[in-house]
């Protein structure tokens, strides 16, 4: 007899990928699957080609080898997907442009709205919803420029969360932000995560962010490691990916990866 065995189609899926911009590669060979619902952690040092992962995803860099989908779908070069909620980094704010919070949180419909910029009623009433869920009700109005970097952090998360996505993808959604703002993001993340949105975030922060995710993918240029936290963050592994040695301290289901010279042995 035959078994069939129902695999959920990844939602996110690179195979042999190499890409990068202007005919130079800044990751090679990356094959990564994401399954539905999963939530991912991309770490790696500085230029080691997080971002440009994540740009390998949207469509935004070259691709000179292999293979992206996205729910099964093939990701083309400047034919950005609407499957993908995404937030840039932080910086990507420009703090002077004259735009309100529920309009920012309104482009998110951009790609997927016939209104643009005449939105719906419903389609306002869900901004107004986001905004109040992800802690910012009153601040409607108020010009981006004049919220604090949690709160343009929260908004950038509801921008993405407003076209019903089932992957939302964070490029470092945690550096600059306070523990609180920290912790907030993370606990709503986890709650899109318990509501079958598949995640993917790129993170520095292995103590506070990518300890606590359930699968982490290690990159320097090409996949180093791929597993669970206990799997990836291990000496050998980041001294590979960083360069530099760092000590492993484990209490529990915690692991904490600190500086080898300051802890007593
Ligand atoms: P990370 O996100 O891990 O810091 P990036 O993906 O931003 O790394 O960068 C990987 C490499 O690609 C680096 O060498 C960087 O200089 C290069 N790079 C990134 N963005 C661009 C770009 N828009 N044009 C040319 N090179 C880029």
């Amino acid at each position: 007899m035959t078994s069939t065995r129902l695999v959920a189609e990844p939602v996110i899926s690179l195979r042999g990928v190499t890409a990068g911009y202007r005919g130079v590669p800044a990751i090679e060979n990356i094959d990564l699957s994401i399954a539905p619902g999963e939530m991912v952690g991309l770490v790696g040092p500085s230029g080691s080609g997080k971002s440009t992962m994540l740009r390998a995803l949207t469509g935004t860099a070259d691709l000179y080898a292999g293979e992206v989908s996205l729910n099964g779908v093939p990701v083309r070069r400047g034919h950005p997907t609407r499957a993908i909620g995404f937030v840039p980094q932080l910086t990507s704010i420009e703090p002077d442009l004259p735009l309100r919070a529920a309009d920012a949180v309104l482009q998110g419909l951009a790609a997927t709205s016939r209104r643009v910029p005449w939105y719906s009623k419903a389609e306002r009433a869900k901004a107004h919803a986001l905004l109040e869920r992800l802690g910012l009700a009153g601040y409607e109005r108020t010009p981006i420029g004049q919220l604090s970097g949690g709160q343009q952090q929260r908004l950038l998360l509801a921008r993405a969360m407003i076209s019903d996505t089932n992957l939302v993808m964070l490029d470092e959604p945690t550096s600059g932000v306070d523990l609180q703002t920290l912790q907030d993001i993370l606990g709503l993340l986890a709650d899109l995560r318990a509501q079958g949105t598949t995640i993917l975030l790129t993170t520095h922060d292995l103590n506070w962010v990518a300890a606590g995710l359930p699968r982490i993918v290690c990159i320097n240029r090409r996949i180093a490691a791929d597993g669970p936290p206990r799997a990836v963050l291990t000496p050998d592994i980041l001294e590979a990916t960083y360069g530099a040695r760092v000590r492993i301290v484990r209490d529990g289901d915690r692991i904490l990866v600190t500086d080898h010279r300051t802890v007593p042995a």
